[in-house]
């Protein structure tokens, strides 16, 4: 494995940060952690990497346990903290070269250019990480995560408070580096972990209340509720709508109804056959897919009411 974290607990003060979480990460996964803001993310973050240690449980990487070994752990796991701390008066090759010393990196220079090479900043490699934009300066914290060329990365949050075309890029990046390594990414985004996640791991409230594919996680839901929008050219009473078998719930949207189905059903030819009955034309029928947000919302409210 990986990372592999049994019963991992955290305290600050009174405060439990993290509740007995357990997850293990096979060699070559990228596996998004997700949640609201203070679910425990950082934190499980910070632990994994050796940054601060567990309350209750353990942590190993690449079969290191995490405390008492943390030097040997710091070569196999390149960290991009959530506030990505750079030295703004250093150009980025100064910097790089700071990262290579602390590391003993041998062949420094070489390993340097194919890092810049890798992260894509050789169009500013000339300038001062201060000048740099917020994507640049992203990338500036991959390459210095990349450095000792770890066996795992643990990314936190690293799209957040970038633009569209920045997060576009970024999460190419994290895909190429995924081909060959195991990466844990954090986010609050669902869309994050649907482009670039292969399994998906959901904390809230220190509870980790998700662990599945990406893919099974989407299935699974969409069997159990679907959601259909329907538009006829006249009005008509939605009581007729809820009449229909399998109909759980409907919501007047635009000039239509958001039709909410339980179960396997497939409500639309029942909605087109309401139309041929009524005497109605039918505008619009579209099935709205759930979507992992949908299920990220309903987990976690779950979870908060426990
Ligand atoms: P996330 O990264 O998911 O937003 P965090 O791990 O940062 O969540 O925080 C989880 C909880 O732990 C929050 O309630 C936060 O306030 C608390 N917390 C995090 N770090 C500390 C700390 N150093 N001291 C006290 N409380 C903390
Ligand atoms: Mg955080």
């Amino acid at each position: 494995m990986s990372i592999s974290v049994t019963g991992v607990s955290k305290y600050f003060g009174k405060q439990k940060a993290l509740n007995e979480v357990s997850f293990e990460i096979p060699e070559g996964q990228i596996v998004g952690f997700l949640g609201p803001n203070g679910a425990g993310k950082s934190t499980m973050m910070k632990i994994i990497t050796g940054y601060l240690p567990a309350s209750e449980g353990n942590v190993k990487v690449a079969n290191l346990a995490v405390d008492g070994n943390n030097l040997k752990v710091r070569e196999k796991v390149g960290y991009l903290p959530e506030h990505n701390p750079l030295y703004q008066d250093m150009y980025i090759s100064e910097y790089l070269n700071f990262v290579a010393e602390i590391y003993h990196i041998p062949r420094q220079k070489e390993r340097i250019e194919e890092i810049i090479d890798i992260t894509g900043l050789s169009p500013e490699r000339h300038k001062k990480i201060g000048a740099l934009s917020k994507g640049y300066r992203q990338r500036v914290g991959l390459a210095q995560a990349l450095m000792p060329d770890p066996e795992v990365l643990i990314l936190d949050e690293p799209t957040t408070g970038l633009d569209p075309n920045q997060i576009i890029d970024v999460r190419n990046l994290i895909t190429k580096l995924g081909r060959e390594k195991t990466i844990l990414l954090s986010t609050h985004i669902m869309q994050e972990v649907q482009a670039i996640c292969e399994r998906v791991i959901i904390i809230n409230n220190g509870v980790l209340v998700a662990d599945e594919a990406a893919s099974e996680l989407e299935k699974g839901f969409q069997h159990n509720l679907s959601r259909v929008f329907v538009e006829y050219d006249r009005k008509i009473a939605p009581e007729k709508i809820i009449a229909l078998q399998g109909v759980q719930n409907v919501s007047p949207k635009k000039n239509g109804f958001l039709v909410s189905v339980q179960g396997d059903i497939d409500i639309r030819p029942s909605l087109f056959q309401l139309a041929v009955e009524n005497n109605l034309v039918l505008l619009t029928m579209t099935v709205e897919r759930e979507s992992l947000e949908d299920l990220f919302h309903t987990l976690t409210g779950k979870a908060a009411s426990r």
